[in-house]
């Protein structure tokens, strides 16, 4: 990828480094659901004080809209990150400052003023060309950190090299928000699995019924593209579902749903379908659960395909918030190869080979 790594930095001893990380954790009640993108960090951090540096971090919390706001406050962050690196020192939310999400050169000047240095480790913020973003490589020598240079390794690897067969499954709420990932996957994968409220839309395209299940009717024509075009026989779209009907009566339809049913997980036969090729796979990408499966009714789908993805001998790579949220909660992450920290980065990634604060990175003096 070309990307400045902390190797490339002058030498940090003494110096004041910059640190962009995406610290923006599930928080409920001021307790962190889960640290690891804090966790995820301290390689970096650790390099860094190793070497002597005077390490600040920085990070943007939920979408506080420019202005403080006590719900958004770095608090209970700076609480976990005082336990595992007692020496780094935390700013406050980036997106207090409207000058943040405008990019706005002001709030640049003002972020490095009295650094030497800057490192960018939050890979689940560098599709945005946001002010700590693409700001600082422009002023200061500049480096990716540990974290966003491990998943751009993987995740750039898995579309340029991948081992065959490549094994891609996706799902979640919408289709138009994988519409980019599907065009770009489609001529590298040997299968594409589509699970998820997703697969509603692709029903409609082929005259199937679908109840009151979630469709995205302007997304017809596009998914009828793929189902008649040059790759058609390499997508895998269910053939049964789980749906739930009037005094939430749950039962398995093949084929079609009937008005008053609302499909929210694969069925068994395609559950059964989508894992086979898993088996010999040399490849797998996981982003979006097969269906709504914060409801244990409907979490067998994502259950089993999660199982099937951690016990594949294939690289294993699970991308997407939901995704890697559904893995913890059934305690596999640590049988997958890589959980991505990135959500939309990494679906952006994926999609458009580069992102902002990447290329940010290019440009930077040291580079
Ligand atoms: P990710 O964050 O992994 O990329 P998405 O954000 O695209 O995933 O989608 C996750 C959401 O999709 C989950 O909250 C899940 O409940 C929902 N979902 C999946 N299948 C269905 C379905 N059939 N009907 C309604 N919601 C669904
Ligand atoms: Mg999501």
């Amino acid at each position: 990828m070309g990307l400045p790594l902390l190797e490339d930095l002058p030498d940090p001893r003494g110096k004041k480094v910059l640190l962009r990380a995406d610290f923006n954790v599930p928080i409920t009640n001021g307790h962190i659901d889960d640290d690891l993108r804090i966790t995820a960090a301290m390689p970096t951090i650790e390099w860094l004080q190793e070497r002597g540096a005077d390490i600040t971090a920085c990070s943007h919390l939920g979408r506080p809209n420019g202005a403080p706001d006590e719900k958004y406050s770095m608090d209970p962050v700076r609480e976990r990150l005082k336990q595992l690196a007692p020496s780094v020192e935390l700013m406050e939310n980036l997106r207090f400052d409207p000058g943040e999400e405008a990019n706005d050169p002001a709030f640049v000047d003002k972020l490095i003023r009295g650094f030497d240095m800057y490192v960018n480790d939050a890979f689940g913020a560098s599709h945005r060309a946001h002010a700590s973003v693409v700001g600082p490589p422009k002023k200061l020598p500049s480096a990716a950190g540990r974290l966003l240079a491990k998943e751009v390794e993987v995740l750039t690897g898995l579309i340029e090299r991948p081992m065959h067969p490549f094994v891609a499954i996706l799902g979640g709420s919408k289709v138009s928000s994988k519409m980019g990932v599907i065009e770009a996957l489609i001529d590298k994968v040997d299968h594409l699995a589509i699970g998820g409220a997703m697969c509603f839309t692709f029903w409609l395209a082929q005259g199937m019924s679908v109840g009151d299940s979630l469709v995205e009717p302007d997304w017809v024509d596009a998914c009828k593209g793929f189902l008649d075009g040059p790759s058609k026989d390499k997508l895998m779209i269910p053939t049964d579902v789980v749906a739930m009907g009037p005094d939430e009566e749950v039962k398995v339809f093949n084929g079609s749903v009937p008005d008053g049913w609302k499909g929210l997980d694969i069925g068994p036969e395609t559950t059964l379908a989508f894992i086979a090729p898993l088996e010999r796979a040399g490849t797998i990408l996981w982003n979006g659960p097969m269906g709504m499966f914060e409801d244990p009714r409907f979490q067998e789908g994502t259950v089993d395909v999660a199982e099937a993805v951690a016990d594949s001998h294939g690289f294993s790579v699970v991308g997407g918030g939901d995704s890697a949220a559904a893995v913890a909660k059934f305690g596999l992450q640590f049988r997958i190869d890589h959980v991505s920290t990135g959500g939309g980065a990494s679906l952006e990634l994926i999609e458009k080979g580069d992102l902002p604060g990447l290329e940010a990175l290019r440009k930077a003096s040291n580079a």
